[in-house]
This record gives C-alpha cells, structure tokens and sequence, in this order.
C-alpha cells in the first residue's frame, strides 16, 4: 500500500524539526532508518520569498527534492539537470539575476504561487509536490503565514533572509536575527497534533538561529514541545568549532552562543532531552552530559547515506535511552 494515499492527519510516530541542507542530509538516514511512512517532518519557511513572481520555499524545496533524489548535488538547492533559460531572460531584460531558479524548480514554485492565489494553504500545496515526487512521508510547512526572517546588520540594514544569503554573500557584521514575523505566525494545520502525539522528536542538524529557531518562534510550536511526552533528541550542526557549511557562526555568535557542539547544546537545553555530536567534539561530553542531555558522539559529518542512516540511528537510539 502505497503511503502517499494516506491523509494528510494520519498519527506519526517520528517528528523531526528541519532547515534545508543539513536537515535533507540528516532526513536521508532517518528514511532509510524508520519507515518513511512513520515520519513527519516540519520546515523552516523563514526562507520563504517571492522571486520573479514565484513564491519560493528553499527549505521546503531541498528536502523534497533531496528525498526524491534530484536535488542538484554541486548546488545544493535545485533540481538536477535544470535549465537557467528563464532567469537569464529575465536578468537580460534588467531584472535581478542573484536568485538562480532554475526553470523547471521555477515551474514549482509557479505551481505554489498559484495555488496559493486560488487560496490553497502551503500545507495542502507541499503535499501536491510531496506526492508529485513519490514520497512516503510526511512534510509540513511550520506555519502557512507568511514569516520572512530578517537579519539586521551593524551598517543599519535589514535584510530578508535570501538578500543577505544569497545575495550579499552572508557579510559577518550581523546584529541579530529577526523572528517578528514567524512570532505571529500560526502553526500550520497538523504542526501541533503531529507533535503532541509524536513518539519520538529529532531535530535536524539546521542553523539553530535560522533554521530551526523560526520553527520554536511560531506562538504554539515550543509549547506543544514542552508538553510532548516523546524524548527530543538534537543533532549539531557544528563540528570540530565550525558548522559544515553557511552563515551558522555569524549568527550563532550574533545571539551570544558558542560555535561548538557544547554551545548549541547548551542553546537547545531546555527543551531537548539528547544530543548527537561529533566524535571530533567527543571531549566535550562531559560538559554536555552536565548539561542533563544523554548524549552520543559519532561521525556525523554525512557524505554517505550510510553515514546519514547512522546518525539517525544514533539519534533514535539516544531517544530510546530517555525516559
Ligand atoms: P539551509 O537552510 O540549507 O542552510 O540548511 P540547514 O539549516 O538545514 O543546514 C545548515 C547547517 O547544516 C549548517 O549549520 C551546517 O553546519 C549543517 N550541516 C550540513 N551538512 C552537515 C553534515 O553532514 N553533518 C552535520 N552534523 N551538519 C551538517
Ligand atoms: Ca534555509
């Protein structure tokens, strides 16, 4: 029985809180670990911004994509084999090209942008992709409110997400990040019931500031986490000091939390139960047992699907130890 017939409300067992990159890494092992169908994972839509008139979900995007295995491996956003005819026309023409959407992930995002406009929530939109894509579990926008985050620099600027990403190539004189909008957002329909009758809650190795952190903002979301009954179990998306890729130590260092392993424990503490680092990092577990967390160290740094699979297996074993 094919699992993308399933409703959309139907009770999962494994709940994991997810970006983009590091979370479609992670995900790839927790697919191969739990059967897809017993998972529901709930994104980031901080990212989200419209370009060229299309409503664009990064995050949203590279997991599914990911999933389905045609992700664009050198870029790591972006269907596999995509042209660029649309954005080159459009950049000849005088619009902005910094946002490089391919055409057929622009086809996509043409299809969110008009559902959306027949009044169409993004949950209902991401499972139209979801199943377009074959996939077996289950995946949830955070919020179908608009929530752009924003990173305020020390020159005065306030810059959308993707702006200071993409386009400004992610400067270090950040002052701090802003979550006004995802703090009066309201959880996407399921986000909360998904949570509460959850059995297990990983979170993604993500940008905890970016990533995950709009996710805990959305009024609602850190509460149905606090009064969940099933362990959480984070993975770090820092390794040896330094996050594997992105802006992570700009902002982490912005909001006052160490770059390590020991830091985003010690920023997750009160309201996870257990934390996987990096084997690299295996001298700080006595600081992060200290911390409360039951904990485990590995290799986390996920170039196989194979490593991927032992960091979710490490992830749910760390689980299955909490009480
Ligand atoms: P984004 O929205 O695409 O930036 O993706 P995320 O927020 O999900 O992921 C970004 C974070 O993933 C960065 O802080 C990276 O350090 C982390 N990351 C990426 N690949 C890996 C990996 O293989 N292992 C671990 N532990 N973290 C990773
Ligand atoms: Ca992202």
């Amino acid at each position: 029985m094919s699992s993308s017939a399933e409703t959309n409300d139907a009770p999962r067992d494994v709940v994991v809180l997810a970006g983009g990159v590091g979370a479609a890494r992670f995900l790839r092992g927790v697919v191969r670990a739990v059967d897809p169908s017993e998972v529901t994972v709930i994104v980031n839509t901080g990212d989200d911004r419209v370009f060229y008139g299309a409503h664009v979900s990064p995050d949203l995007d590279i997991v599914t994509y990911t999933l389905a295995d045609r992700i664009d491996p050198q870029r790591g956003f972006g269907l596999k084999g995509d042209r660029f005819e649309l954005v080159d026309r459009l950049a000849s023409l005088g619009h902005d090209g910094w946002f490089r959407l391919g055409d057929a992930d622009y086809a996509n995002c043409v299809h969110r942008t008009l559902r959306l406009a027949e009044g169409i929530g993004l949950d209902v939109i991401t499972d139209e992709l979801r199943r377009d894509m074959d996939l077996g579990l289950r995946i949830l926008p955070m919020s179908n409110d608009p929530c752009p985050t924003f990173i305020r620099l020390s020159d005065g600027r306030r810059l959308h997400f993707e702006e200071y990403l993409v386009r400004e190539g992610a400067p270090t004189n950040v002052e701090a990040t802003d979550l006004s909008a995802a703090m009066k957002a309201a959880p996407a329909p399921n986000v909360l019931e998904v949570i509460e009758s959850a059995k297990t809650i990983l979170v993604s190795p993500s940008n905890p500031i970016v990533s995950i952190g709009p996710i805990l903002a959305v009024p609602g979301i850190r509460e149905a986490l606090d009064a969940s009954r099933a362990p959480i179990v984070g993975v770090s998306p820092i390794i040896g000091g330094a996050p594997v890729k992105g802006p992570a130590e700009t902002l982490l260092r912005a909001e006052g939390v160490e770059v390590s392993a020991l830091g985003v424990a010690g920023f997750y503490r009160d309201w996870i139960d257990g934390f996987v680092f990096d084997e690299q990092d295996e001298k700080l577990m006595p600081a992060i047992e200290g911390l409360g967390l039951q904990a485990v160290a590995l290799d986390t740094l996920m170039l196989s699907a194979e490593i991927s699979e032992n960091v979710a297996r490490a992830a749910l074993s760390v689980a299955g130890r909490i009480k």
